[in-house]
């Protein structure tokens, strides 16, 4: 059996299963991660840097790791099989932020939506807020484009991707043959941080969880993710996007792949090549045919 928790660990936890219970999180299980003896992975991918955490002092309850960024690791060994997957990125060994959190039976958008409110003050970014931007699409979609977070036209209209980097990315789903209301886009954040700036740790810490029930109430078939902030947060990793974008990855069962942000093509046109690679990619997995002759960006 466990040691009894000290004053101060208990006030933690107390703290921390408010604040779950505050974003709609009310159900915590036992950690089957920690207690299961480690792994023997048969993929030769080895990391040299997993992070080291000691495992839960309390035996009943699980509690999500914060969110934490994690050095880059080198691989150690031969290069990675052409199939593997979130191997790639350095994993601690405690449950994660995301596998604590556990699928909330009959979520829903709505009810995510209502949970975090649209005056939400969990963040220091309400401060600037104008509207909360929580996603827009489809419900029901087989793919889920995530960003970093809203920008200066989205905080003024409440919808995510309607600025110059949004017109961009509706010529690439439209590229794909798709249209905007066939797929649900989204953000890690919900507020628009000061002058485009990154959002802070804190930021994310503090918003992801919505994100993550977002992507479980859709549960689509592939998950692209919008530049580095999203990819490293899905992935929980602070490797470079370059260490994985453009391959396939896996977040809690479902594919994903990170692709360059439309904000960073708008600067550097030249990697519209590279991205709709990615997308064709994310195309032959959901069987889409495309736009004839189309790249998104370039006159079809
Ligand atoms: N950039 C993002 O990451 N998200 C948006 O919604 C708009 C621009």
């Amino acid at each position: 059996m466990g040691e009894r928790l000290s004053a101060a660990l208990q006030e933690k936890l107390a703290k921390r299963l408010s604040f779950y219970q505050d974003i709609g999180i009310d159900f915590f299980y036992r950690d089957r991660i920690s207690h299961q003896p480690p792994a023997v992975s048969a993929d030769p991918v080895v990391f040299a840097e997993a992070v080291d955490s000691p495992p839960p002092s309390s035996p009943g309850v699980t509690l999500p790791k914060p969110f934490q960024r994690q050095q880059p690791a080198k691989l150690a060994g031969a290069a990675p099989p052409p199939s593997r997957r979130i191997d790639v990125l350095p994993v601690a060994p405690g449950a994660s932020l995301f596998e604590a959190i556990n699928k909330i039976p009959d979520d829903s958008l709505p009810r995510i939506h209502a949970d975090l409110g649209n005056d939400c003050t969990r963040c220091k970014l309400h401060r600037g807020r104008t509207k909360l931007v929580f996603g827009d699409g489809n419900a029901k979609a087989e793919l889920v484009f995530v960003g970093e977070g809203p920008g200066r036209d989205e905080d003024q209209q409440g919808l995510p991707f309607v600025g110059r980097a949004g017109k961009l990315l509706t010529q690439m789903i439209e590229a794909m043959g798709l249209q905007r209301k066939d797929v649900y886009i989204c953000n890690v954040v919900k507020c628009r941080p000061p002058e485009n700036r990154t959002p802070e740790k804190d930021e994310v810490e503090t918003c992801s969880p919505f994100l993550l029930r977002q992507l479980d109430a859709i549960a689509p078939k592939v998950i692209v993710c919008l530049g580095s902030i999203a990819a490293q947060t899905l992935l929980e990793t602070n490797r470079g996007i370059s260490h994985f974008r453009g391959e396939w990855m896996d977040f809690r069962g479902t594919k994903l792949m990170a692709t360059y942000h439309p904000a960073y093509l708008l600067r550097n046109p030249s990697a519209k090549g590279e991205v709709w690679k990615d997308l064709q990619k994310v195309m032959a997995v959901l069987g889409l045919q495309g736009k004839k002759g189309s790249q998104p960006g370039k006159p079809s």
